[in-house]
């Protein structure tokens, strides 16, 4: 008999640990099991803020995709995934073409721009490791030309972060710890540098705990940094932006905006003519795509609605990893020939917001709000636990954060 041919789509947290748990619990062999990914490293996007800011190396965010998978039992292959076709069950790769009984896509996210003029164009996205990298060497190129030029440009050293969501407001945090190096390395005045940030809604972060909220505020705003909420970005261009705050545009001269005010599904998911919204594929209870039995989807690709609220569950690496387990489950269930598959319901385990390596802010197990250094501890106590998860102690001790308490 032919062995059923699994192929999992982008090895990002979604994608790999659906690998992992596969490698773990099939036994015998009974599936060919390849993941695809387009570099051979996996990167914690949880942690690119921190690369991007330049405050942690990329070594530490990327993993080799060879050292935590089991290559008897999962195929590796990188390369570029072009398109999917799921009515002749193929994917279309830079370097071939790829077939399956078992798909399942986890290609994550980009960014979504909602048209506003520019930005495409010269923002910066926090969105892959090499973009994070290239935002850190930006940063420190324009502090060097700054402290070089004779005819000092100021724009050089204002920095714009359009949306105060998680990411925007994580990337403040270690920004905001980084300034002070970049500062004393090219001997630069810290006050002739700005850290803008522009939300549109009346708070940053919003639907989190209010007092939460006003900490870390403060926390950020006692290193330099000013809000400017309830005003939208309208138009970014390579030296400047234009935001609008009570009907009336400003326009602030800057080098450097970083964009992170929402994010959509891989191009890649809409092309393939999966019915979406906002790019995400509304997935069944088994988190498989509407009308196809053979294809499951992960992480950002996938959009469940939060019935409490009727609105979708924030993209999280928490929920990716999650629905990893169950579509792990899933596929082993069919391989089995078990009829019925089991449907995901998702565990809230809380939220952990970094603000700079030594300090946070999270609300765990429902209710239980935390600041200062138990949340910062809580939150690299999360990081570790997933390198544990992913390739055991002699990954934790590899990448493993371990200054924990400052
Ligand atoms: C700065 C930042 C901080 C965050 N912090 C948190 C946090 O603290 N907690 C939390 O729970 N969530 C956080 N998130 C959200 C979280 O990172 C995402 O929800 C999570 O990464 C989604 O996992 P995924 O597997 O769907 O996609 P990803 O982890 O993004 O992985 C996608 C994979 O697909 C690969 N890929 C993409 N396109 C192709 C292609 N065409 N061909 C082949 N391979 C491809 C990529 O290289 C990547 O390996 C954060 C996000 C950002 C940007």
């Amino acid at each position: 008999m032919n062995k059923q041919r699994i192929v999992i789509l982008g090895a990002g947290y979604g994608g790999l640990m659906t690998a992992i748990e596969l490698q773990r619990n099939l036994k015998d062999n009974p599936a060919e099991i390849t993941l695809v990914n387009k570099h051979p490293y996996h990167y914690q996007t949880t942690w690119l803020h921190e690369t991007a800011a330049g405050t942690i190396h990329h070594d530490q965010t990327r993993i080799a995709i060879r050292e935590v998978i089991n290559k008897q039992r999962i195929q590796f292959m990188e390369d570029t995934v072009i398109a999917i076709n799921p009515e002749e069950k193929k994917v279309k790769l830079k370097n071939g073409e790829i077939c399956y009984d078992t798909l399942v896509i986890g290609l994550g996210f980009e960014a979504e721009t909602f048209g506003i003029p520019g930005l495409k164009e010269n923002a910066f996205m926090i969105g892959t490791l090499n973009k994070a990298r290239l935002l850190r060497e930006h940063l420190a190129y324009n502090f060097a030309q700054y402290h070089n030029e004779e005819k000092k440009d100021p724009a050089r050293l204002n920095i714009v972060v359009g949306g105060g969501g998680f990411t925007g407001i994580e990337f403040l945090g270690e920004l905001a710890n980084r300034i002070p190096e970049l500062c004393e390395e090219y001997d630069i005045d810290k006050v002739k540098v700005r850290m803008i940030s522009i939300e549109s809604s009346p708070t940053v972060l919003p639907g989190f705990d209010p007092d939460l909220v006003e900490y870390a505020m403060n926390s950020l705003e006692t290193r330099g940094v000013e809000f400017v909420t309830g005003a939208s970005l309208r138009e970014c261009g390579p030296d400047y932006i234009v935001y609008e705050k009570d009907g009336r545009p400003i326009h602030v001269p800057t080098l450097t905006t970083i964009w992170a005010a929402g994010v959509r599904a891989n191009a890649i998911v809409e092309a393939a003519g999966f019915q979406t919204t906002r790019g995400k594929i509304e997935v069944t209870p088994e988190l498989r795509a509407p009308g196809y039995e053979d294809i499951f989807v992960v992480g950002d690709c996938a959009s469940i609605i939060n019935p409490k609220t009727n609105r979708p569950f924030p993209p999280t690496a928490q929920m990716a990893i999650q629905q990893a387990k169950i579509i792990s489950t899933n596929i082993l269930k069919r391989i089995g020939g078990e009829g019925s598959l089991s449907a995901f319901v998702p565990k809230d385990l809380g939220t952990v917001a970094s603000l700079g390596h030594n300090d946070a802010i999270a609300v765990l197990f429902k209710n239980w709000k935390m600041f200062g250094w138990k949340a910062t501890f809580m939150k690299k106590m999360i990081d570790n636990r997933y390198l544990l998860k992913l390739g055991g102690l002699n990954l934790l001790f590899k990448k493993g954060k371990f200054n924990i308490f400052y």
